[in-house]
């Protein structure tokens, strides 16, 4: 078995060049759009979008379950799934019928008036994610700022840790990695961060517990925001007994432990949280819970809420920098509770789970025969492959080992033969209607690609 194939470059650059031609000559339409895109800033209804391979991102014609077609007519396996946002499949019908009801039936979407749905949910969350009391947003970005904002009056410390290369949305205190000092400093790329990163911010990297401690010990840290594993600098999974560590230092510190299960949820029907036995005294979560509707949500401690309810000075409930006017609609909240009962199930993700198992066989067999220096990681039911072997265990180690072109060149052979992964790094994620097949097609293509990569032949 060959070991440690190096990537010959000029190779990878033909084949790259191919890959481009094939995906523009495939997509006229999509091509067509962008190009005439004059009044959308970067040309797509968000900047991220530019992130698609290939020069200009497909336009969605239709998507149910995980097959999403373009409107050039080409069909996909979709494995991106909206980055986590669609891992109940898209468009379920439990949540379309319970979104269709409220719209038509019903009636009223932002009403300011609760319904009966949110206390099913809480009592629904509380269930899977063990915390007591519950608020709702229409993003994880929303519900981290706002569970930070609660953080700091609990504790009445100013500061936030994080690890090195996290992402917990577009939330100000996180975009830092250590200074040479250890001294939170903005990561590479952090667009226009409001104050210097460490008024606001500790970092340590992810699985140094000593470090975690000795950044607790100034005493000023309100909350560690965390994911349980790493899920945006591809996947880095914890060390045996680091969250136990985790959960003990904080405790020791008298720092709220804050986890942020927005993808890790994919771990199980309750997440991380329930999987490994987790405690967070604030737990977060958001995309996926409401089927593609618009939702997210915070859950709190007993203690948490019951300090937070004693600063008489904290404006919760009008203009003091908790909550959003959409938040915890009537929509979202149909979704949410449809989503939950009906599609995210625990038999759902048995199924979810086997198949992510499947997909990772079959990338790992793939690595092992043609010998490149790739390693592949599994988190339930999401799987993600690295350019780098062994698995990376912090996020500067996984950062270092991003590869721009040959990110491009994998995204784009997928895509090429009808297969969608993120467009963020290299992730899969299965969803209730994903099916063997879908997981065959995958590891055929994947082997097809790295194949030709390695190959020594013309290139085709
Ligand atoms: N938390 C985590 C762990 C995430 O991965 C993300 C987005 N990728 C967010 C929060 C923010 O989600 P949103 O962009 O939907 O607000």
């Amino acid at each position: 078995m060959p070991t440690d194939v190096t990537i010959d470059r000029t190779r990878l650059a033909t084949l790259l060049d191919r890959e481009r031609s094939a995906y523009t000559a495939a997509h006229p339409r999509s091509a067509e759009l962008f190009g005439a895109a004059d009044h959308l800033f970067g040309r797509v209804p968000m900047t991220w979008m530019a992130k698609w391979s290939g020069g200009f991102p497909l336009y969605l014609d239709t998507a149910h379950g995980n097959t999403i077609t373009d409107v050039d007519g080409r069909t996909y396996i979709d494995f991106a799934l909206g980055d986590t946002g669609a891992m109940a499949g898209h468009s379920p019908a439990a949540t379309v019928a319970a979104v269709r009801e409220r719209l038509e039936v019903g009636g009223g979407v932002t009403t300011m008036l609760p319904t009966a749905d949110a206390e099913w949910v809480g009592a629904e969350l509380s269930r899977r994610f063990k915390l007591p009391l519950w608020s709702f947003t229409l993003t994880a970005t929303d519900a981290n700022r706002w569970a930070i904002r609660l953080a700091r009056i609990a504790t009445r410390r100013p500061k936030i840790l994080v690890f090195s290369y996290c992402y917990h949305g577009s939330v100000d205190e996180i975009f830092a990695v250590p200074g040479p000092d250890g001294v939170a400093v903005a990561r590479p790329g952090n667009a226009g961060p409001p104050v210097p990163m460490d008024l606001t911010t500790r970092v340590v990297e992810f699985n140094d517990a000593a470090a975690l401690e000795r950044e607790l010990a100034h005493g000023d840290v309100a909350a560690v925001l965390m994911e349980p594993a790493l899920t945006n600098i591809g996947i880095v999974l914890p060390e045996p007994g680091f969250l136990e560590r985790v959960r003990e230092l904080c405790t020791a510190a008298g720092t709220l432990l804050m986890i942020d299960e927005t993808h890790t949820f994919s771990a199980g029907w309750g997440g991380a949280t329930t999987a490994w036995d987790l405690e967070p005294d604030i737990f977060v979560i958001g995309k996926s819970i409401g089927g593609g509707i618009p939702s997210g949500a915070y859950g709190i401690s007993a203690e948490v809420a019951r300090l937070v309810g004693a600063d008489a000075d904290a404006d919760l409930v009008d203009v003091g920098g908790v909550g959003g006017t959409l938040a915890g609609n009537a929509l979202s909240v149909s979704a949410m509770r449809a989503t939950l009962e009906q599609v995210l199930t625990p038999e759902a993700f048995d199924g979810m789970i086997a198949l992510a198992t499947r997909f990772t066989e079959g990338v790992q067999a793939t690595i092992d025969r043609t010998g490149v220096a790739w390693s592949v990681q599994q988190l339930g039911a999401r799987s993600e492959y690295r350019f780098a072997s062994p698995a990376p265990t912090t996020g500067t180690a996984s950062a270092e080992s991003a590869d721009d072109e040959l990110d491009e060149y994998v995204h784009l052979f997928m895509a090429n033969r009808g297969v969608l992964i993120t467009p963020f790094h290299n992730m899969a994620l299965m969803c209730p209607t994903t099916t063997t097949d879908d997981v065959d097609r995958h590891t055929e293509v994947f082997a097809a690609c790295v194949d030709e990569l390695v190959g020594t032949g013309p290139v085709a």
